[in-house]
């Protein structure tokens, strides 16, 4: 890996281009701010009509399912919270399924936070250790039922 961030993709202006299911958009107009007003229809055309996620264009086939027409959705940035104007994306059927619940997506799709702490279960082991180590030294070892939920 590395060195993805220097591939320069030739897209024409106003169109995107699947790259990474990391980064959908690297050209996504810099600078061009997501402003969602609570209007579905605006937000969407904001996205070009493209899954936020993989970029699968509304009435078209899925990328990822060619047989799958796809159809957007409003989905969670936070599914932690209420699914109003801001926390509001479009996402294809396919990405915003149930397991999504797990993930917390910036307003670009992408995954920026962990919403599911069970999750942290299906992580490797190594990762696994590598998190406890991370919170036993940010908890000073506390044990857990001391340390309270601040929320
Ligand atoms: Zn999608």
């Amino acid at each position: 890996m590395g060195g993805r961030d220097n591939i320069v993709a030739k897209i024409d202006k106003g169109s995107y281009q699947l790259y990474t299911l990391e980064q959908p958009y690297p050209d996504f107009k810099k600078g061009h701010r997501i402003v969602d007003t609570g209007d579905w229809e605006k937000l969407k055309e904001q996205y070009g009509f493209r899954c936020a996620t993989c970029g699968s264009r509304e009435g078209e086939p899925n990328f990822h399912w060619r047989g799958t027409k796809t159809i957007l959705q409003k989905a969670h940035k936070d599914p932690n919270k209420p699914l109003v104007a801001g926390n509001i994306i479009p996402q294809c059927q396919k990405c915003n399924r149930a397991d999504r619940n797990r993930w917390v997506y910036d307003e670009k799709g992408r995954v920026i936070k962990l919403a599911d702490a069970s999750f942290v279960r299906n992580f490797d082991k190594d990762v696994i250790v590598k998190i406890y180590r991370i919170l036993y030294k940010e908890f000073k070892g506390k044990n857990p039922k001391d340390i309270k939920n601040e929320k």
